[in-house]
């Protein structure tokens, strides 16, 4: 399941929907200089260009202070020309990483993670979905994986990847098991697994002797070592998934893509295109 053709489809319907909706504003905060944040925000800033969406990079002191930070944030939120703000993660450790988050818009949380919006994803009313778990429903629907009442496994349960992609499958209607570190036998789990969505950010957590022949697995990890970039999955399960993703070229693509839909979404409910649920404090 190769990521970037589907990506690039996705990429040019966002360029058709802006050019329809006129300009689009994207917000990045990024707090210090971590390497790999420097460079996802790069892509996204390239990836976000090429649709022609207005990305403005916030970039932020590695001792700036919480509160300087919550008012930039909230500078964001009060500036019309923005419809979307990503602050990327991690934060350094003096900042409480979900007081930020929380203090994000809702309306422009386009990576989903504010409270409000995960709480929607819970009750089954999603607004805005962070972007991979959306890349992992999109690559499974565009191969016509079968979800409804077949066996789901997650193996993560993070709240950016784990959680609200189970919440997805079981949207889908799918039965659905989410694993973690202090999951007993995570073999017995995986062996079952119809459909295995992998993000723990453990190369090769999952071998080839624990995928179910036949199943589809998607692998989201990445991680950095001597030898490339690698993800969580052993490349051999390839011989017994009918259905595997590549890293890279699977989730990490899509990823951006549905960022970059995400924000014209964000757009959309700001322009009153799209019902934004009323958040109620
Ligand atoms: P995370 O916050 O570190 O969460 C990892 C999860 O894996 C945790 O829930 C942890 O369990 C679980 N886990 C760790 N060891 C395990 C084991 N031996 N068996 C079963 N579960 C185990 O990571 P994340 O942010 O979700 O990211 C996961 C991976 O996806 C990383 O490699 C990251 O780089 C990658 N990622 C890729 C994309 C993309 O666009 N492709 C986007 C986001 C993340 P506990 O909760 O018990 O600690």
């Amino acid at each position: 399941m190769e990521g970037r053709p589907l990506a690039e489809r996705i990429r040019a319907q966002v360029a058709d929907e802006v050019r329809e909706l006129g300009e689009i504003g994207l917000a990045t905060v990024q707090v210090g200089e971590d390497e790999a944040s420097t460079i996802y925000l790069r892509l996204k800033h390239q990836a976000a260009a090429e649709v022609e969406i207005t990305a403005v990079d916030r970039k932020l002191s590695h001792t700036i202070s919480e509160d300087d930070l919550l008012a930039e944030v909230a500078a964001l939120n009060a500036d019309d020309a923005i419809d979307g703000i990503l602050v990327q993660l991690p934060l350094p450790d003096h900042i409480d990483e979900a007081r930020v988050i929380a203090a994000v818009e809702p309306v422009k949380d386009v990576d989903g993670f504010h409270p409000f919006n995960a709480g929607q994803l819970y009750l089954g009313r999603p607004t805005h979905v962070p972007a991979t778990p959306l890349g992992v429903m999109a690559l499974l629907a565009e191969h016509r994986i079968p979800l409804d009442g077949r066996r789901a496994v997650v193996v993560g349960r993070s709240n950016i990847v784990g959680k609200p992609v189970a919440h997805l499958l079981l949207q889908a209607h799918a039965t659905v098991v989410i694993c973690h570190s202090h999951t007993d036998d995570l073999a017995r789990e995986t062996l079952d697994a119809d459909v295995l969505v992998v993000a723990a950010g453990l190369p090769g957590v999952v071998t080839a002797d624990m995928v179910k022949s036949g199943s589809a697995v998607v692998d989201v990890g990445i991680n950095r070592t001597e030898s490339g970039i690698v993800g969580d999955v052993d490349p051999d399960a390839g011989s017994r998934a009918a259905f595997i993703t590549p890293v890279p070229g699977g989730v990490g693509p899509m990823t951006i893509a549905m960022l970059l839909q995400n924000t014209v979404k964000a757009a959309r409910y700001r322009r009153g295109l799209l019902a934004f649920p009323e958040k109620r404090r």
